[in-house]
């Protein structure tokens, strides 16, 4: 009866396999024993061949995991990235596509990013100011893009538009604690209300990193006009705590004077 059962359980051999001395089936490629032989399996007086998997059967296993695991993360990332970021043009705006013209602040960017379980811990985050057309939304979403890529639940967002859906559907209300980390576009331009400050609230007692960026002057926001201006950019500040101010542009001498340096720097290597 068990030998019934166990009939078709031996290894189908394949092409170059050949068998040892007992009769059991060898790999062709690795070697490696392709069946085994199981002694009194259970309820059974007699032995048993069984088919095991050899050594190439074992790593192709092993590499089929790694493919779907990676498969797995990588559709994770897109959905990460659509769940975090509703505005298409932010996801364009990645550190493959700078220019290097504010080569300062991109490095700290970078640093954020490296150092980013850090900035987790500590609820770290940027103040990006500076003119208008200064690429301070771009710095903050290539932060964001570079930390999606990593799996970390970002998200991209306008105050104003937290604002305005949650004044227009009351159940519209995103919970923070989704996110490891929320980027504001252009704070200042929503109106002082009860409500923005419910939502920078709620963003600080999530205890996440805020990173806002924002056309007004720290001094600005430091000494705001209005108790209830005070009250909102207060709370931001606690949290997107670093300034990186982000000049308009640096003049092509200065490109020229950066790419001559690096220039230095890879030929000098190792000298
Ligand atoms: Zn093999």
């Amino acid at each position: 009866m068990l030998e019934q059962i166990y009939k078709n359980a031996r290894a189908i051999p394949r092409e170059g396999d050949y068998t040892d001395d007992q009769g059991m089936c060898l790999c062709g490629e690795c070697g490696k024993p392709r069946e085994c032989f199981i002694e009194h399996p259970a309820g059974s007086r007699k032995g048993i061949i069984k088919a095991v998997p050899c050594q190439c059967e074992i790593e192709e296993e092993e590499r089929y995991q790694q493919r779907r695991s990676l498969e797995k993360f990588q559709d994770r990332v897109v959905e990460l990235r659509q769940h975090g970021i509703t505005d298409k043009a932010y996801t364009y705006q990645r550190f493959e596509n700078d220019d290097g013209r504010n080569y300062v602040v991109t490095k700290k960017c970078k640093q954020y990013v490296s150092k980013w379980q850090t900035m987790k811990k500590h609820c770290y985050g940027i103040t990006f100011t500076g003119a208008v057309g200064g690429g301070k939304s771009f710095f903050a979403c290539c932060i964001a893009n570079a930390l999606i890529d990593q799996g970390v639940r970002v998200l991209v967002t306008r105050l104003s538009d937290l604002v305005r859906n949650r004044v227009q559907d009351k159940y519209a209300v995103v919970d923070f604690h989704d996110f490891d980390l929320i980027v504001l576009d252009d704070i200042g331009v929503e109106g002082a209300t009860q409500t923005a400050y419910n939502i920078i609230d709620d963003i600080y007692r999530a205890n996440i990193p805020l990173i806002v960026t924002t056309n007004m002057s720290l001094d600005q926001l430091k000494e705001s006009t209005t108790i209830e201006k005070q009250r909102i950019y207060d709370r931001i500040l606690q949290r997107a705590s670093y300034p990186i101010k982000v000049d308009v542009t640096i003049s092509r001498l200065e490109i020229a004077r950066k790419n001559a340096k690096d220039i230095q720097d890879i030929l000098n290597e190792g000298l």
